[in-house]
């Protein structure tokens, strides 16, 4: 029986008797009670044979007739019992109330248990079922050994992050190794991306590839109602931890502790706080070199402390994105092979058809398919099942919501497509590192740049190029849609706040001049520096803004002029992107290059 069960039914028990205790009192079931007055009476009448004085306050006895009766006395009364004397009646004395202990127990301990009880099932309310008698231990779970081991072989589709965790097992598997050597080994590493990408399967496969133990706890399990609970749990996690060293653990969910602190709506967490404190403490005491790594998941790295993120605490950091075509494709091959299915089937077709599914999705997806075709008696699964399924899934009422439409992905591939070709366009531009389609958080598609140079000082043609790649997102969709929906709005943004850098910090307008109107302290959140006190005139104010005005519509309009020379390869491009989901920049100045 579970605790809470026992815990229940003694409580009720408890009351039960209580009970009993008042509404009965210690009345012998049929004893008459009697008023003493009434009682001295009968003594006199001699009608009295036996009386049994109970401790200092009652007395039970029989009369002439049979009769039971009972009373209560006055304390301290030598004449009672010389008047029973007098009147020969047989006296017997019982020093306390013939109660059983655990009545006399319970009368005197019951209100305190009884409070205690109802405390510990108000606690249970407040922290949810089953965690009763175990306030204060860190609750981790460790990974059942006697189960499959999960290895790299069960995870596909996120191969670099495989690239960035073969370090850490190697060095899971031999600590003293690396000791000797002297390398540095990360003791945290946070992995970040949409849910259901694999992040909780990649690290249970590197304790399996290192076959060491491998603790799980969810950050949400830190955060409870009573202060201290979150703290002692985050201790007793690294207890366990160096303990079972080497070893991982895993904070699922970690920005339920790890938000940025002293900035919760309605906050005053101090709970939380504690409890992140806690974790700070832990992560910067132990030693790298004991065997012990922290893996964190979240999809919300965005609003973690960034204590957490500072060196020797979660100083690597994984992206797990969502699988693109062929991440896909494997990963449907992973979960196919626990159904019957016909021979060779072809999942490039599903997966090419599954854009914005991330591994859970695909692993239901599998599932759906198998109990389709198990309710229509198949005998083994064929492509159209596993079509099928997606249809339902996609079309049936748990639509997923990052998942797109045949009409987003193309004009996100126009989007992205026009953003990279006007970058190899630019002389001045970072290369363009690849392209896709595949959303990332709550962007439809990325483009991304291989910067040659981390910390140089930019100048304006640099500062230039980023505002006209910005610009090409939405110029390649009104050339082609004619329209222009909203996915343009970070480009529209992240451009009108590098122009306005340019204009207000840097100096680099010509009719402005070299002045610096907003200075370093003023914040540069777009929309909130317009209102801030400026420290110019109007007239300046009005010059800035139609200088802005014309630099972004200059550069947008150059952005559509190179697009517009380059429509083809615009138009192969996005092609390929709907294809591929992901290309190289290579392949695109490819494309430049055959261009005729
Ligand atoms: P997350 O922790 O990122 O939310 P999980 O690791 O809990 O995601 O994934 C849930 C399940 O989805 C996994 O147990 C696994 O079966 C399946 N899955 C997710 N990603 C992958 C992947 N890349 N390869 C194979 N299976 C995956
Ligand atoms: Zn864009």
């Amino acid at each position: 029986m579970k605790s809470e069960n026992v815990l229940i039914i003694f409580s009720i028990l408890v009351l039960a008797v209580l009970l009993m205790n008042i509404f009965n009192g210690m009345e012998t079931p049929d004893a008459k009670a009697l008023k003493y007055s009434d009682f001295m009476h009968q003594i006199r009448t001699g009608n009295v044979v036996t009386a049994t004085i109970v401790g200092n306050t009652m007395i039970e006895g029989k009369f002439l007739d049979g009769k039971a009766y009972r009373t209560n006395i006055p304390p301290n009364n030598p004449n009672l019992v010389n008047s029973l004397r007098k009147h020969e009646v047989q006296i017997t004395f019982v020093p306390d109330a013939g109660m059983p202990w655990y009545i006399s127990l319970l009368i005197h301990w019951g209100p305190f248990i009884f409070i205690f009880v109802i405390w510990l099932l108000l606690m249970k309310r407040m922290q949810g079922a089953g965690r009763l008698f175990s306030i204060g231990k860190s609750r981790a779970q460790r990974a059942d050994p006697a189960q499959r081991k999960i290895t790299f072989e069960d995870v596909a589709g996120v191969d670099e992050c495989k690239d960035e965790l073969v370090e850490i097992i190697e060095f899971l598997k031999d600590p003293t190794k690396f000791r000797k050597l002297g390398g540095r080994i990360p003791k945290g590493v946070l992995m970040s991306g949409p849910p259901g990408t694999g992040k909780t399967l990649l690290a249970k496969a590197v304790a399996g590839e290192a076959e060491v133990p491998f603790y799980s706890i969810s950050g949400s399990d830190f955060v409870e109602m009573f202060v201290g609970v979150g703290a002692s749990r985050v201790r007793d996690l690294f207890e366990e931890g160096r303990k079972n060293s080497p070893c991982i653990l895993f904070i699922d969910e970690i920005d339920a502790v790890g938000r940025s602190r002293g900035t919760g709506l309605g906050s005053g967490n101090d709970e939380r706080e504690q409890t992140l404190n806690q974790l700070l403490v832990e992560m910067d005491g132990f030693d790298a070199m004991e065997g012990i790594i922290v893996v964190a998941a979240t999809n919300r790295p965005d609003v973690l402390d960034p204590a957490l993120l500072r060196p020797g605490r979660f100083d690597r950091q994984i992206y797990v994105s969502l699988p693109d075509i062929k991440g896909r494709e494997a990963i449907l091959g992973i979960h196919s092979r626990k159904v019957v299915q016909e021979e060779g089937i072809d999942f490039s077709i599903i997966a090419k058809g599954t854009p914005g599914f991330s591994g859970a999705d695909l692993k239901n997806l599998v599932n759906e398919a198998a109990l389709w075709a198990a309710r229509q008696n198949k005998s083994a699964l064929g492509l159209k099942d596993f079509e099928d399924a997606r249809d339902r899934i996609l079309m049936g009422p748990e639509r997923h919501s990052m998942v797109m439409s045949e009409k987003e992905k193309l004009s996100t591939a126009y989007h992205e497509a026009g953003h990279a070709l006007v970058a190899i366009l630019t002389s001045k531009s970072d290369p363009v590192h690849k392209v896709t389609i595949v959303p990332r958080g709550r962007a439809l598609g990325v483009t991304s740049f291989l910067p040659e140079n981390d910390n140089r000082a930019y100048d304006t043609d640099y500062l230039s190029s980023r505002v006209t790649i910005a610009m090409g997102g939405r110029a390649a969709e009104e050339i082609i849609f004619d329209e222009i929906t909203t996915g343009a709005s970070n480009d529209i943004q992240q451009a009108t706040t590098t122009v306005r850098s340019m204009i207000c910090r840097y100096g680099m307008n010509e009719s402005i001049g070299p002045i610096a109107l907003d200075t370093d302290n003023q914040q540069h959140v777009f929309g909130r520096d317009f209102l801030k006190d400026r420290e110019y005139g109007e007239k300046t104010a009005s010059q800035v803004d139609h200088e802005m005005r014309k630099l972004l519509t200059m550069h947008y309009q150059k952005a559509k002029k190179l697009l517009q020379d380059h429509i083809d390869v615009l138009h192969a491009t996005a092609k390929m992107l709907m294809e591929e989901e992901t290309v190289d920049g290579q392949q695109i100045s490819d494309l430049l290059a055959q261009e005729s």
